[in-house]
């Protein structure tokens, strides 16, 4: 945990979140901005900042946000008509929040191409 990172504030439950699904590996909650009628961010518990932090030991994890993100596709029912999975790092990529998340967006036709 980091003292300062708003991602574990919200994970250790200091701060509010819509949360909807939690293990003890990941943390998945609704963006409070959302971009999308689903937009929901899959955190690891463990604070890690972006994938430039990412270390073999963390490859678990990481499969754990991917199958996390197959069940919430399917619990907020966008696993038939799609959805897209976005991982953000560092400047050239928008990332805001340096605690690593996937952002899962779904229940509309993406209105931008990828790039
Ligand atoms: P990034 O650009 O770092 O990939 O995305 C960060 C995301 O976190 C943004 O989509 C933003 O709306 C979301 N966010 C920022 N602060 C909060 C918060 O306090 N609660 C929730 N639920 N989402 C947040
Ligand atoms: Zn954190």
């Amino acid at each position: 945990m980091s003292s300062e990172c708003l991602f574990c504030k919200i994970i250790a439950g200091e701060l509010p979140s819509e949360t909807v699904y939690k293990d003890e590996q990941v943390t998945a909650f609704r963006d409070i901005n959302p971009v999308a009628p689903t937009h929901v961010l899959i955190v690891p518990n463990k604070h890690i900042a972006s994938t430039n932090e990412l270390s073999e030991e963390d490859e678990q994890v990481v499969g754990h946000l991917f199958t996390t993100a197959r069940k919430i596709a399917e619990q907020e029912g966008v696993a038939e008509s799609g959805y897209r999975l976005i991982i953000n790092t560092g400047p050239d990529a928008g990332q805001v929040i340096f605690h690593l998340h996937l952002h899962l967006l779904g229940g509309h036709r993406m209105r931008h191409p990828m790039g």
